[in-house]
């Protein structure tokens, strides 16, 4: 993979902004990139925060048998760190790990990286940041940049007797690959992409899989189709070959994304597509059970390739009988069945809502993170947050989702983030965004999303917050890199460092 990479930055930029010093949290593929970026701009003095013991927040964490994803590997690769060895159109989780693994090596952000270092507070005064890990370790900072990722609080259901479980069970972010699960009987609980991907994966291979869904999804197939030694050969051999494929991706992806948010004629064709999977279900029994009652796209729609041959496997049962109870022997139903399991694993997802926290962070005047976002999680373009001088995200709540790769639009934030850090670095300044404009900013985020499927489509989803209103901007990536390409200065407060 590195073959391709270009020359090592270390090399190749002069130090500058020497003095300033820059906090990163979270080593994954955001944290990682803004390592780069800063990098290649010159600047030295940066310590990534990392709460485990390795890089690479969500394929660190996620190794669940299946564990893949269903964006497009050439597109979920940093734009300018060309893979040209990805295996198949998708890639396998350990791939895409290994992959940053990589890239963060060749760019020299693994030195950066202090593990074990859980971030508890983050304090501002006198100008500077104070940001304290776990184990008492105080590190001052001019900027902050948080890099913590949406989806990696796991949510470990509400079900009765939980506990008394006497296989084993684990959440799907916390899965112990020591388990042979060939002869075992395994359950699934929930239907999102985690579950759907596992089920694709242990169909057949597992003595019996039991999958209990709350709610049916609606399933876009894909096609996983390897790429042979000659194809990649010819994107190692030519750059412009990899950057036209890249395009082409982003193309597709975009005119996908804006169907997610278009009106009921502007999604048809694509909401076909989901209806005839469906209708491909022989059993009229399973595909009824199969039938979401709400839009296609409501939640986040599901790509996979097997998904619906999966569960019309014979060892595999969709339980659809609420869950009543887990007792030591397995899980019980309402009717009163008990589904004997030796493994129940917790496909239940993640709590998209606590973005950053629970740090505690305390920005200028005393002023906490809990107060500013007391009722929504309040920034200027998910970048910036009021009252936070030089504290500044990636990936934060209303950043674009569902429309794009998570890595362009991380992309394009870094490089809006680059913009406020020259600023701060070369006036000497702090940087606050205005309150009013980031309220201007988020009402019209909000009004967006509210008229979406993910808003309107008649369903429930970690996308909604506590009103009912998706926590994601309804842009592509392209038009996200047109609303960041400058920066209005106006919305901003500068003050002296
Ligand atoms: P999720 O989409 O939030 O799904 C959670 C599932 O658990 C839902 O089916 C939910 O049912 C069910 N559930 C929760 N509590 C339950 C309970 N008490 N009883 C029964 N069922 C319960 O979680 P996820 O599958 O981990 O995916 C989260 C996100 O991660 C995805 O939306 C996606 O953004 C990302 N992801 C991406 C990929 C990829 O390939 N790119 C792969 C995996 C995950 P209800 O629907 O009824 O609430």
């Amino acid at each position: 993979m590195t073959k391709a990479m270009p020359s090592d930055i270390r090399e190749t930029a002069s130090p500058r902004g020497k003095d300033t010093r820059f906090v990163i949290i979270g080593s994954g593929i955001s944290g990682v990139l803004m390592a780069i970026k800063l990098l290649e701009r010159g600047y030295r003095d940066i310590v990534i925060l990392e709460k485990a013991g390795r890089m690479g927040g969500t394929w660190r964490d996620n190794v669940y048998p299946g564990v893949a994803c269903d964006v497009a590997a050439h597109l979920y690769s940093y734009s300018f760190a060309r893979n040209p060895w990805w295996n198949s159109r998708y890639a396998k989780g350990a791939d895409i790990w290994a992959y940053y693994h990589g890239v963060a090596r060749h760019y020299g952000v693994l030195p950066l990286i202090r593990y074990y270092a859980e971030v508890l507070s983050a304090e501002f005064g006198e100008g500077l940041w104070q940001v304290t890990t776990r184990d008492g370790d105080v590190f001052t900072a001019d900027v902050v940049i948080a890099a913590a990722g949406r989806l990696h609080r796991p949510v470990m259901p509400e079900i009765e007797g939980l506990d008394s479980f006497a296989g084993a069970l684990f959440h799907t972010a916390r899965w112990d690959q020591t388990i042979e699960l060939a002869d075992k009987r395994v359950g699934v609980i929930g239907t999102g992409s985690s579950a759907t991907q596992i089920v694709t994966a242990l169909a057949g291979k597992v003595e019996r899989l039991s999958l209990f869904q709350r709610t049916a999804q609606w399933v876009f197939p894909v096609k996983d189709t390897p790429n042979s030694w000659w194809t990649k050969l010819r994107f190692w051999l030519s750059k412009r070959r990899w950057d036209d494929y890249y395009r082409q991706l982003r193309g597709e992806t975009e005119a996908r994304g804006k169907a997610a948010t278009s009106t009921v004629e502007g999604r048809a064709a694509r909401d076909q597509v989901c209806h005839d999977a469906l209708a491909g279900i022989r059993d009229p029994e399973l595909r009824a059970k199969l039938t979401p009652d709400y839009d296609v796209g409501c939640k986040r729609l599901v790509f996979s390739d097997g998904y619906y041959e999966a569960v019309q496997h014979p060892s595999v049962d969709v339980v659809v009988d609420p869950i009543a109870r887990v007792v030591r022997e397995g899980v019980v139903t309402e009717s009163g069945k008990l589904h004997e399991l030796d493994v129940l694993a917790l496909a239940t997802g993640f709590d998209a809502h606590a973005y950053i926290r629970p740090m505690q962070v305390t920005g200028e005047g005393g002023v906490t993170l809990d107060e500013v976002w007391r009722d929504l999680p309040l920034s200027y373009r998910s970048i910036a947050i009021p009252h936070m001088p030089n504290f500044l995200m990636i990936n934060g709540p209303y950043s674009p989702g569902g429309t794009s790769s998570v890595v362009g639009i991380a992309e394009a934030q870094v490089d809006y983030i680059l913009q406020l850090i020259d600023r701060i670095v070369e006036q000497q300044v702090q940087i606050v965004p205005r309150e009013e404009p980031a309220r201007a900013w988020l009402d019209g985020i909000r009004a967006k999303a509210r008229d979406s499927v993910w808003g309107n489509g008649g369903c429930q989803s970690w996308y909604l917050d506590k009103t009912g209103t998706p926590t994601l901007d309804t842009s592509t990536l392209s038009e996200l890199q047109e609303q960041l390409a400058e920066v209005q200065w106006d919305h901003f407060v500068e003050r002296p460092r």
